[in-house]
């Protein structure tokens, strides 16, 4: 017997340059006529003016709009206790941190949440969880998967490079966690479900094929970052796309005085993995020279 599964989507996905310009006529065809923008504390005042004109010109109310200090679960929670409650949709934009406290705040808000990354450094920015600090360690926190997610190729492409190289680092990520995965189940029968497993190995593939940071290398990655995310929600967990590369980044997060770019310290783990694994690490070696990631960041660590 066919036994039906729900696996949550993002019912709006734009990836393309001047997708940003365009957020007011996507928040007013889905009728978000209210809304609560929270932003990065350092965002570039133009992308913010360029997103409120936006909004504006399409009559959307902006109740809210707040800059995103901290990924401290405190914050969060008092950010959520002064959320207006008449709030449509809840839009995250920026970075990473902005995004993982706008996607708990409207998840605690049972709210729909709309995803405006302005870099791709790691793949938080389509997922079903948030990552925040709660005392001094780093939790993932349940969240919903975003409502609608925006990508402007163009802003992404204009973030520091150093952002691009975690994301890739991220993405690479995969092929390991994948491999963990099926390790787990011969050596402990943890289940595996294939389509979340052949989506992740699926989109690092479509993105070596052209891993070039250019506007279209921009789209491939984050279609990548966004359908890992995606094959999460399928298997109702992290596996797809963390296995034991994520936990030594976790635990540099924990040991390290000034911890790296999440996607950095994923990516440098990946390789070590991978070599353990006797899996794919020709491969990897082969992406980070040719994108002269560990040189460039070992240099800038010295
Ligand atoms: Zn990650």
């Amino acid at each position: 017997m066919l036994i039906p599964k729900q696996t949550a989507i993002p019912a709006l996905v734009r990836v393309k340059p001047g997708a940003l310009d365009r957020m007011g006529i996507y928040a007013e065809r889905h009728e978000f006529i209210r809304v609560v923008l929270l932003f990065s504390q350092d965002l570039d005042d133009r992308l913010l003016g360029r997103l409120t004109s936006s909004l504006r010109s399409r009559n959307i109310q902006i109740l809210q709009q707040a800059p995103v200090e901290s990924i401290g679960f405190e914050k969060a929670t008092e950010l959520f206790s002064r959320s207006p409650a008449n709030a449509d949709a809840i839009i995250g934009f920026g970075g990473g941190k902005a995004l993982d406290v706008a996607k708990y705040i409207a998840f605690l808000c049972r709210r729909p949440y709309l995803s405006v990354p302005t870099s791709l450094s790691n793949d938080g920015f389509c997922s079903s969880q948030s990552s925040l600090t709660l005392g001094d360690r780093r939790r993932q926190l349940p969240s919903a998967m975003p409502f609608g997610v925006t990508l402007d190729t163009a802003v992404c492409l204009n973030a520091p490079e150093i952002l691009w190289h975690s994301g890739v680092g991220d993405l690479i990520s995969k092929f390991t966690a994948v491999i963990d995965w099926k390790m787990a189940f011969h050596a402990t029968g943890t289940p595996v479900d294939d389509f979340a497993a052949l989506l992740s190995d699926a989109s690092v593939y479509q993105f070596l094929a052209r891993p070039k940071r250019d506007l279209d290398g921009m789209t491939l990655l984050g279609t990548a970052l966004l359908l890992n995310g995606i094959s999460m929600s399928i298997c109702g967990s992290s596996r797809p796309a963390s296995g034991s590369e994520h936990l030594i980044s976790h635990a540099l997060d924990s040991v390290s005085k000034r911890p790296r770019l999440h996607g950095l310290q994923v990516g440098v783990a990946t390789y070590l993995i991978s070599l353990l694994q006797g899996q794919n690490s020709k491969r990897i070696a082969a992406l980070f020279e040719g994108h002269r990631v560990l040189v460039r960041h070992r240099k800038r660590s010295i």
